[in-house]
């Protein structure tokens, strides 16, 4: 199995190298060079499985040899024991042909735990093969570093560097940041947004020097292996409403285009999806694009959904890939474009690419309304983000076939926004009960680069 760059000028690498390099040379993202496929049969012999017997049938293709069958079954298998719900991925029913997908029931309550727990345990088990050790940096609207400190933190071979806009996460989020007491874990807030932290980290990866100098390592949704660790669930909740025999629609609440591009991926292997919707809050960068304005980059206006507070969508790189023929020269073209502001579709690609998405948005006032209808309606408190989707779905979705809507992140992770759509004030899971009581440890630090490079360097253990 091997792994091409979107922008062609990239080496070609197997899944674990892709998996620690995170972003190409050529500054493109690893994808497949093709794409495994599953027939019908394969499909409907998932059905009664344990989320992890999927997982391990869904995602073997893409790793090639790079881990055994019985080494890859205990990594699967030592990821997701920390989940407090059998299922992993539970569906509860909003209405009629209306589901939910519970996407929270991992140690940090939102998506990203089911691929960063999967890429904890891959990067320890090769980098204990391989005798090396690794710095891993990510920038974060909120969840992604929560989730990362949480999968790493510990670990021997691994340091952990988390970039987050300063005042720009919510409490909770912070906290599971700044709350773990492991020296490896060094949490920043950085004076920007999270568009500032993002270019920082590219920029990070583009310096060639410090990358070798610190063993740079990305893990943010760039990162094939967390895009591969997300196309299990389609599968799953599809094969449990009935697929392959019918066909089933997804809604995605989308910041970065990680989970949806997931979805596409799973449309790719075999899965029989109808429509896949985009959903963005009112950073619709994504929305616009897909309904033929052209991508260009706006302003970030803060919102109650802030992990879907995005202008610049990484993964919407690997879509673009692929409405372009799979032409690397002409994604570099594009995204040299977007340096500058921005780039008109062309109709080719635009023809693909709404081929394979729809797209809706929600303003702020619509979240906040979704929120408290749906637990009058069906008794299902949402976080905003899970809001955003839910509403988005309502008004595209055909009532004739299943739609599974994406649930995010629990509506603990963002008390103050669900409390005033709802009244209801979600109480953090027992577990973490004691999170308000933790002492908190964090470096405010400004947006520059150097300064960045400098803190890293000084706080990597040798
Ligand atoms: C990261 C995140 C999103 C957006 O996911 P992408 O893969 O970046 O599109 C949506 N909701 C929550 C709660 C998130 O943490």
């Amino acid at each position: 199995m091997k792994y091409i760059s979107t922008r062609g000028a990239a080496p070609e690498l197997n899944f674990e190298e892709a998996m620690l390099t995170g972003l190409a040379r050529d500054g493109g993202l690893y994808v497949p060079a093709q794409i495994p496929q599953m027939s019908a049969d394969e499909i409907a012999a998932l059905a009664g499985l344990t989320y992890e017997e999927v997982a391990q049938r869904v995602m073997r293709p893409f790793i090639g040899d790079a881990f055994s069958d019985d080494e890859f079954g205990e990594i699967i298998a030592r990821a997701y024991d920390q989940f407090n719900h059998a299922a992993r991925a539970p569906l509860v029913q909003l209405d009629s042909n209306h589901f939910l997908l519970e996407l929270f029931h991992g140690p940090t309550l939102a998506f990203k735990d089911f691929a960063m727990q999967l890429i904890g345990q891959l990067f320890q088990s090769a980098l204990a093969r391989r005798g090396e050790r690794i710095t891993i940096v990510g920038a974060t609207s909120g969840d992604t570093g929560s989730a990362a400190i949480e999968a790493f933190r510990g670990l021997d071979n691994v340091d952990v560097f988390i970039l987050f806009p300063h005042g720009r996460v919510s409490e909770v989020q912070r906290r599971q940041m700044t709350t773990p007491s492991e020296s490896n874990v060094h949490a920043l807030a950085v004076d920007g947004d999270f568009d500032d932290c993002q270019a920082a980290l590219k920029d990070m990866f583009n310096d060639f020097e410090f990358r070798e100098e610190v063993g740079l390592a990305g893990v943010n949704s760039i990162n094939w292996a967390r895009v591969l660790a997300q196309v299990v669930y389609y599968f799953s909740s599809t094969v449990s409403l009935g697929a392959p025999h019918r066909k089933v629609s997804f809604t995605v609440p989308t910041g970065n285009f990680g989970d949806i591009f997931a979805g596409y991926i799973a449309k790719r292997i075999g899965l029989p999806i109808d429509r896949l919707i985009v959903a963005t809050n009112q950073n619709d960068i994504l929305h616009r694009s897909l309904t033929g304005q052209g991508y260009r980059k706006g302003q970030v206006q803060p919102s109650i959904s802030p992990s879907m507070d995005i202008q610049v969508s990484s993964n919407f790189e690997r879509a673009l890939f692929d409405a372009y023929g799979r032409d690397g020269d002409a994604v570099t073209q594009l995204m040299d474009e977007l340096q500058q502001g921005g780039f008109e579709i062309s109709q080719g690609a635009m023809q693909y690419l709404r081929e394979q998405f729809d797209s809706g948005r929600a303003s702020e006032e619509e979240t906040l309304a979704t929120i408290a209808q749906t637990l009058t309606s069906s008794g299902e408190l949402l976080c905003p983000h899970s809001a955003v989707g839910v509403k988005v779905a309502n008004a595209l979705r055909d009532p004739e076939v299943p739609m599974i809507t994406l649930a995010t992140a629990h509506p603990a992770k963002f008390p103050d926004a669900v409390e005033q759509a709802s009244g209801v004030r979600p109480p953090l899971p027992p577990a973490m009960a004691d999170m308000y009581d933790r002492a908190e440890r964090v470096t405010r630090i400004a947006n520059d680069l150097g300064a960045l490079k400098g803190h890293i360097k000084g706080h990597i253990r040798a």
